[in-house]
């Protein structure tokens, strides 16, 4: 993490900046700031040398009152607590703002993956799914994949899950391989919202995409999707990053191949049709028309976003801007798309899985594609209606004041129990 501030203070700081936009009493905007409960657990794994070892996991269901707790399962050594706690509640006010029946949770394991074997991992991620399995349904908490996790580990969940309750539930999870219940474009889906979203802004602002200059921050799934699908729509992928450093060439290059690169190396650096290397904070400070911050939280923090050049910030990432972060972008006239509409396809094509699941009945690519189109279409006019309406400085705020909004309208509908 470039910064050390806290994702879980972010998230709040960021909710009480949309509370004063707000008509919600103080004691529901207090609910709406702390998770419902938090798993935490020690999880005792066989390694393959036989020795065992401990693993802390958590899981964070911080609100349920628009549908089942939903959101994904991280594994990296940076996971804690707290972290988890915030992505759980940016799941909540995600779900809230492209205003699909779903709640928000998140779930980590404080674990490096690349230290241990296939048959390691497999252990590691049924022990977790074990300790899941009373708290998990497919009308309850509906995990996904997220950092470092994938189809392979969402379909041991499953099985898992499937073993101990005696079912075929592929809708307990979602992020799942095709031949296990998977949906056509969940993979590509992160990355192809992030797109859409910045191809709406640059509408909205009346700028062109065509020719637009690209920077990527964060070569994963949701980075390099993105690039590919921003490439296709006519702009110039013009530099991209990943935990090894950053290529540039301000002529542009072809983003395939620059994956194709990373999955031979493990890398971009060192793809040949670059003029430049430079470091993965440099990508973050290129003068470009739009920056694509895709890797972890804290990437641009208040000194760094000093620095920051680009007209336009999509979110692919969760949390990537800390509030001081955005304060000086906001200051600086950068339109930023938040993380919870920008990354939203991700767990809008999960929506789509969970439903094709439960009806066991499956729909093509060009159908989820067009339905996660119209839903980020919606969400993005949402967000600008509300800008407008309050005559607001930043995105990110009209996003929460529309989330929160919802949030609070069902907690109210439901009336008050106990
Ligand atoms: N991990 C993704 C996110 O942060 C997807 C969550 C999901 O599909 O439930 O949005």
């Amino acid at each position: 993490m470039a910064s050390q501030v806290n994702p879980f203070e972010s998230l709040q700081s960021q909710i009480d900046e949309a509370a004063t936009y707000l008509d919600v009493s103080d004691d529901v905007i207090e609910r709406l700031k702390h998770p419902e409960r938090v798993l935490e657990t020690n999880l005792t794994v066989e390694l393959d040398d036989g020795s065992l070892e401990r693993f802390k996991a958590f899981r964070s269901q911080f609100n349920g009152d628009r549908g089942p707790y939903k959101g994904g399962i991280r594994y990296h050594p940076d996971v804690s607590r707290d972290e988890v706690k915030a992505l759980s509640g940016w799941m909540t006010y995600k779900t809230a703002i492209v205003d699909i029946p779903l709640g928000g949770g998140k779930g980590g394991i404080i674990v490096d993956p690349d230290d241990y074997s296939e048959s390691e991992l497999e252990r590691l991620t049924r022990a977790f799914a074990k300790e899941l399995t009373p708290l998990i349904g497919v009308d309850r908490d509906v995990p996904a994949p997220d950092v470092n996790t994938g189809q392979r580990e969402m379909n041991w969940i499953k099985d898992t899950y499937e073993t101990f309750e005696n079912t075929t539930e592929p809708g307990v999870i979602t992020g799942k391989a095709p031949d296990s219940g998977g949906s056509a474009g969940r993979v590509e889906a992160t990355g192809r919202s992030t797109v859409i979203a910045a191809r709406e802004a640059f509408d909205y602002l009346d700028k062109d995409l065509e020719g637009a200059t690209v920077a990527v921050q964060g070569y994963g799934n949701a980075g390099w999707i993105a690039a590919k699908l921003i490439d296709e729509m006519g702009a110039t992928v013009v530099a991209a990053s990943d935990s090894s450093g950053g290529i540039y060439n301000p002529d542009g290059f072809d983003p395939v191949a620059a994956k194709e690169h990373k999955n031979e190396t493990g890398s971009v650096v060192g793809y040949e049709e670059v003029e430049e290397e430079i470091t993965n904070e440099d990508v973050l400070t290129l003068d470009v028309d739009l920056l694509i911050p895709a890797a972890l939280e804290n990437a641009i923090d208040g000194d760094l976003a000093a620095d920051v050049e680009a007209d336009v910030i999509s979110e692919a990432a969760n949390g990537p801007l800390t509030p001081d972060a955005d304060a000086v972008l906001e200051d600086k006239d950068v339109f930023v798309i938040p993380d919870i509409l920008a990354n939203a396809g991700g767990v809008t094509v999960s929506y789509f899985e969970w439903v094709q699941n439960r009806q066991r009945f499956y729909w093509d690519e060009e159908r989820v594609n067009e339905e996660l189109e119209a839903i980020i279409v919606d969400a993005f006019d949402a967000l600008v209606e509300t800008y407008e309406e309050h005559d607001l400085e930043n995105p990110r705020t009209a996003a929460y004041v529309v989330a929160i909004q919802r949030v609070a309208d069902a907690f109210d509908e439901a009336g008050s129990f106990p």
